[in-house]
């Protein structure tokens, strides 16, 4: 076994000039350089370490358990060398690569640095490669520990990847712009960011995917920032969220909204599967849906990316307005369209669309 450390480390020495380099930082706080990187298989690979140290996290290794553990406000998440999953409690969450020790220590993959750090922290974390084409490294370190303490875990099932790979909320409004108001002052802007924000969690922790909001807390942003999530290549979905108000004060309901265009012209669109599946899981869960509706409405954009604005209800009818402000309404509304999302998935694999 000592032999075989050696080997690597040896190995990963003599053919590593340091070239490569990211950086990292929580959202909203100065980046980190780390340029303890690895370049393998066109990924570049970090020391678990360095990454938590940069999130004010803590963790350690279980010389016992052959298992890296890190210190969570959920509990221990555990990572497990040449495994696709990380635990959390009792769940285990799939990883698109595996933690691999290189050149003696530990280390995750740039995907792991974007979806499952900002899962560990509950925050969003900014992650910039600084050398993306630097060419491969190390190249021969596959057959070594991980490999080897891979067949310790081969119990462990795989969860199978989702056929998304990313999902950009856009909560509706912020700054100066408080969306509609409701009799007693209460904000769209306060509702939609509050929901968007579980869904967000949600997403990340159940799925395993990036998930990346328009905006990150209550400040304006124009258009060309609103579309920006949307817009990057991972992007398979994208979620609206807003709140509505209305004249007569009796009127309720969650509405979903497609691209007028998709609904004329392309009865298969994604958004529209998209919209049916959240409004049947909605209904499952004994919310009130209004319907599925085309619209020309602006913030839905142009294009064939599917999207759906949820109108997550009606600020306006007292009843509803109360609900909303609710917790465990929240947490049902988000449960939902996670089902609806899942649904969705799970269709388009068999559809193959
Ligand atoms: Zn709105």
């Amino acid at each position: 076994m000592r032999l075989l450390i050696i080997f690597c480390c040896t190995l990963v020495l003599f053919c590593s000039p340091a070239i490569a380099a990211v950086e990292v930082a929580l959202r909203g706080q100065e980046p980190v350089l780390i340029e303890d990187v690895y370049r393998q298989q066109g990924l570049s690979y970090v020391a678990i370490q360095d990454l938590l140290k940069v999130v004010g996290l803590t963790g350690h290794w279980d010389s016992v358990e052959h298992t890296y553990r890190i210190r969570t406000s959920r509990g221990w998440a555990v990572l497990t060398p040449a495994s696709n999953y990380v635990r959390i409690g009792d769940t285990f969450y799939p990883l698109q690569d595996k933690p691999v020790f290189i050149d003696g220590r530990l280390r995750v993959s740039e995907s792991f640095i974007q979806s499952q750090l900002a899962q560990l922290t509950g925050q969003p974390v900014f992650f910039r490669n600084l050398n993306p084409d630097a060419s491969t490294v190390v190249e021969e370190e596959g057959g070594g520990l991980e490999q080897f303490f891979g067949r310790l875990f081969r119990r462990a099932e795989r969860t199978r990847g989702p056929a998304i790979r990313a999902v950009a909320i856009d909560p509706g409004h912020g700054g100066l712009d408080p969306g509609v108001i409701a009799p007693d002052g209460y904000n769209e802007k306060l509702l939609t960011f509050e929901v968007a924000d579980r869904l967000a969690r949600t997403l990340r922790m159940r799925l395993g995917i990036p998930v990346y909001l328009s905006r990150s807390g209550d400040y304006d942003i124009s258009l060309e920032q609103r579309l920006e999530s949307a817009s990057r290549d991972d992007v398979d979905l994208w979620i609206l969220v807003h709140a509505q108000a209305s004249f007569s004060d009796r009127v309720r309901g969650i509405d979903l909204f497609v691209r007028e265009d998709e609904e004329t012209y392309n009865p298969s669109s994604g958004s529209l599967m998209l919209a049916e599946q959240l409004s049947l899981s909605m209904q499952a869960s004994e919310l009130k849906v209004g319907g599925v509706y085309s619209s020309s409405r602006l913030s839905l954009g142009r294009g064939n990316l599917p999207t759906v604005q949820i109108e997550i209800g009606y600020l306006s009818n007292s009843e509803e307005l109360r609900l909303l402000r609710e917790e465990e309404y929240q947490n049902r509304l988000v449960q939902a369209i996670f089902d609806g999302i899942q649904n969705y998935i799970t269709l388009s694999r068999e559809t193959g669309r």
